[in-house]
């Protein structure tokens, strides 16, 4: 196999023959299934699901990547979840993000290697039916503050929990929690009662039909519409002790792993994204003839596509990657995977916009496809670390000369 075309990759360097293969599984999964319903879930209302679309996803073993084989999964890492991810977001972004937030609430137990958890929660994703998980960490008045450890004691008005004999009892309230309405167990994020802010901070693993637990509405975002974010409140929900990750206040800690995986894929995301963008503006430039010859021949726009493909190569490159490193390295590495992420959401961003101003007025009609690119282009440099999250993290990973 050899690279067809930059914004097509199958490279023997970067990516192993297995996850290859994947990929070319996935890209068939994409053209058949989520292609022809990407603007009719765009469309549709903020709290419609495709859950049809969800169980082609799952016959495509797509909840099931980075469990391990021993629990019924295929084992195949971050570098299979970022692959897939690029693959689905280059059509859709939405679609995306469903597995990926179901991949985000199965690290926490991925992470605890604790058997009980993995035997309990893990082969839920190999059954007959769809099991989607989410991961919920925001809040109403603590966002990224919950995301860099030195600005945990200032976080406010954070869910707690409270040891009552063998459970815990959980109060608060989550927000833009992807799968929150849909999943069937959350990954959830709260603070030991008595600790100040976020500094007791503790991973729970629980099912979303515990008593006490209300869905809440569903968030009209401006894209990412195919995946759902709402609320979930917990009034007084008790959870078993045995479904805590890593003991109290090692919160902060798994999230810090969790995110340093989740970023690689993210910058996968935002990769498919512009890759879904520019190759409508490929093919456009191609067809397209004004001044007597098809626009890529004009040398502005010549030097506008080679640079959009450039950076496109290079933000894969670069998820690869940090992929690839948060699969060998334990801890996963802070600096590849929070530098990929801060290149492919702004990668993304800029060729989508570039990509619509090449489509002149088509570029800003619904029709082509162009503007749902650019919206969902503004999403990903939101979750799992704004920019200036992320600025923080790769500037502390420089001068702590064990992760560089
Ligand atoms: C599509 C989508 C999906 C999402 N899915 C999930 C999910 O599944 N689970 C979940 O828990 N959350 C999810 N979120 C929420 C997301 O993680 C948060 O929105 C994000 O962490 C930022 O928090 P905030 O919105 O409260 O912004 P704030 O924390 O209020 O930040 C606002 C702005 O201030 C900046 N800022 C904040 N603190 C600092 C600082 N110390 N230094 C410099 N600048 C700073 C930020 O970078 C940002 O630009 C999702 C969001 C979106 C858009």
């Amino acid at each position: 196999m050899s690279n067809t075309t930059t914004t097509e990759p199958v490279d023997f360097l970067t990516e192993p023959l297995e996850i290859q293969e994947f990929r070319l599984r996935v890209r068939e999964f994409v053209d058949k299934e989520v292609r022809p319903r990407v603007a009719e879930n765009d469309r549709a209302a903020a709290d419609d699901f495709d859950w049809e679309l969800v169980r082609k996803g799952h016959e495509a073993d797509l909840m099931r990547l980075v469990v391990p084989k021993e629990y019924g999964g295929l084992g195949l890492g971050v570098l299979g979840v970022a692959v897939a991810l690029e693959e689905i977001a280059a059509a859709c972004a939405g679609t995306a993000l469903i597995f990926g937030a179901t991949l985000l609430g199965q690290a926490p137990i991925l992470l605890s290697s604790d058997p009980s958890l993995m035997s309990r929660f893990l082969p839920l994703f190999s059954g007959d039916e769809p099991v989607l998980a989410c991961n919920a960490i925001t809040e109403d008045q603590a966002g990224c503050d919950l995301l860099i450890p030195e600005n945990a004691e200032h976080a406010r008005d954070v869910m707690q929990a409270r040891r009552d004999g063998d459970v815990y009892v959980l109060n608060g309230r989550k927000r833009f929690i992807t799968n929150a309405k849909v999943a069937e167990f959350a990954s959830v994020y709260a603070n030991i009662e008595g600790h100040p802010g976020a500094t007791g901070m503790t991973a729970f693993i629980v099912p979303l039909d515990t008593p006490g637990i209300v869905r809440g509405p569903v968030a009209d975002k401006m894209g990412y519409r195919t995946c759902l974010g709402s609320e979930l409140v917990f009034e007084d929900v008790r959870v078993p002790a045995e479904n805590m990750v890593g003991g109290e206040g090692n919160g902060v800690h798994i999230n810090i792993q969790q995110m340093n995986m989740a970023r690689a894929t993210v910058a996968a995301l935002s990769t498919g994204v512009a890759r879904g963008a520019f190759d409508i503006a490929k093919k456009w430039c191609e067809e397209r003839v004004q001044g007597g010859v098809p626009l890529y021949k004009h040398q502005f726009t010549a030097r506008k596509l080679a640079e959009m493909a450039t950076k496109i190569e290079a933000s894969r490159l670069m998820y690869l990657s940090a992929a690839q490193a948060a699969d060998s390295e334990i801890p996963a590495p802070v600096f590849q995977p929070a530098a990929a992420k801060l290149f492919a959401d702004q990668v993304s961003i800029e060729v989508a916009q570039e990509a619509m101003s090449l489509m002149g007025a088509r570029g800003y009609l619904r029709e082509n496809g162009m503007e749902k690119l650019l919206r969902d282009s503004l999403g990903a440099r939101i979750y799992e670390g704004t920019p200036e999250v992320l600025a923080l993290a790769i500037t502390e990973s420089l001068y702590a000369e064990d992760d560089f």
